[in-house]
């Protein structure tokens, strides 16, 4: 339990700093949803590790897995395909992507998997032009960064030429006033896709979205914005991505959004909650597609592509999910969970709305119920008033729209860890509101 402030010192003299939100402490290691700073003080984690530890932090199958993995040290040239990763090929074709959806290739990291998600698609169409939904978040690298929301691509000169960014789907915040969610949501389609008609060269690729869009504020579309979206893009000949990361392997209380949606894209992307905290990511196509972008000469050369470490991890998270029911749990658990939330609603005015589906639930702040405008001091304070009490919280702000916390606990959390989250919670918004 000794801190080493030593260590907290080179971390400011010897590291960039990457992101607004770094904690004071540094970490040490985590447990099922608690996480351990350097101090030996336990966290109780409500962010899932930036939600990858869907089954909680070092899980024993994790462990064994890693462990496994480890004992054979194999690390190949590209083109050797590992026994392991052929068997998680199989796995996810057979018991986890929507069918038709049975050709899987694997990465590291989300942005990853979004490029070359996008990269099929440009080859498959012989286009270039995409069509993202306002909103969503897809990573960092060059295509998905265009992709992505606005304020995170400030400052690093021209972006990928081609994204074209439709208004998102917001059904707390309509876009077009005097209109229900629902119908702005659908009106912001139409006149998204009207501009983007007016624009595009006809060099069409494929429409990406998020199906529910959780950096940019945990925004859940009405089912019938995603049928739509999904004509669109046959309409245009287009592919349409759906970018998992987050909702895919049961953290919203089904399979993934597809199956949530009853709509079924052309190509998915997934990660984070695959690998459980280890860098792995996915992406599934149809055999049609496979054999035209194979014809045409596709690749993805990258050093840890196939990588079986990662890969070995990922069969055994699939496995915990099935076996311990995670996907009945993130219902059961996020129901429970939603309805503390809203009790809580029904206390502060500052809480504006309640929303999310399973596991994946938003909580957006608000000066007033009635002007919905954001509150986002209160959030600030309270995030931090929460931490210092004992709870990771991570609060989604987005300067023109609002502060919403994204509350995700690890699937496996208990409902007494539940339980002590929302009372900390609620002491925390007591204190900021003083
Ligand atoms: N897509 C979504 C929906 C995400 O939430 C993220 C990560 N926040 C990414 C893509 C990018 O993934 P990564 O950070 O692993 O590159």
């Amino acid at each position: 339990k000794i801190m080493n402030t030593h260590l907290r010192e080179a971390a400011k003299e010897f590291m960039v700093r990457y992101g607004g939100d770094t904690f004071p402490s540094l970490f040490r290691s985590a447990k099922g949803s608690i996480v351990i700073d350097d101090t030996g003080r336990e966290i109780l984690d409500f962010t899932s590790g930036q939600m990858c530890a869907t089954i909680g932090h070092n899980h024993p199958a994790i462990v064994q897995a890693v462990h496994e993995a480890g004992e054979k040290a194999y690390h190949m040239f590209s083109g050797m395909i590992p026994e392991v990763v052929a068997e998680l090929a199989e796995t996810m074709a057979k018991d986890w992507m929507p069918k038709g959806l049975s050709k899987s290739i694997f990465i590291n990291t989300g942005s990853e998997s979004n490029e070359v998600a996008m990269r099929m698609a440009k080859m498959f169409t012989d286009g270039y032009e995409i069509l993202a939904v306002g909103g969503s978040w897809h990573g960092v690298t060059g295509g998905a960064s265009a992709a992505s929301f606005a304020s995170d691509r400030k400052g690093y000169g021209v972006h990928v030429p081609g994204v074209f960014v439709m208004p998102e789907p917001n059904l707390y915040r309509p876009y077009i006033q005097g209109l229900d969610g629902e119908a702005s949501a659908l009106a912001c389609l139409e006149m998204g896709l009207k501009m983007y008609d007016m624009a595009s060269t006809g060099r069409r690729a494929a429409i990406i979205v998020e199906p529910i869009i959780s950096a940019g504020g945990v925004l859940v579309p009405p089912k019938s914005y995603m049928k739509a979206l999904r004509e669109a893009a046959d309409e245009r000949n287009m592919l349409l991505i759906f970018d998992e990361a987050q909702t895919a392997f049961g953290r919203i209380g089904h399979r993934h959004a597809a199956d949530f949606f009853g709509v079924t894209p052309d190509i998915m992307s997934v990660s984070k909650t695959m690998g459980g905290g280890l860098p792995l990511a996915g992406v599934a196509t149809t055999p049609q597609i496979e054999e035209s972008i194979h014809s045409k000469g596709f690749t993805f050369y990258t050093s840890h592509v196939s990588d079986p470490l990662p890969a070995t991890v990922g069969l055994a998270v699939l496995r915990t999910i099935q076996e311990e029911h995670l996907i009945e749990r993130a219902q059961t658990m996020g129901a429970y969970l939603r309805r503390r939330l809203e009790e809580l609603q029904s206390r502060y005015e500052a809480i504006g709305d309640v929303r999310g589906e399973g596991m994946l639930l938003g909580v957006e702040l608000v000066k007033s119920r009635d002007s919905r405008e954001p509150f986002h001091a209160l959030g600030a304070l309270t995030t931090q008033r929460c931490y210092e009490m004992g709870l990771s919280m991570n609060i989604r702000r987005r300067p023109e729209r609002g502060s919403v916390w994204r509350i995700a606990p690890p699937l496996t959390t208990t409902q007494s860890e539940i339980d002590r989250g929302v009372d900390i919670l609620d002491e925390a918004l007591r204190v900021s509101l003083d």
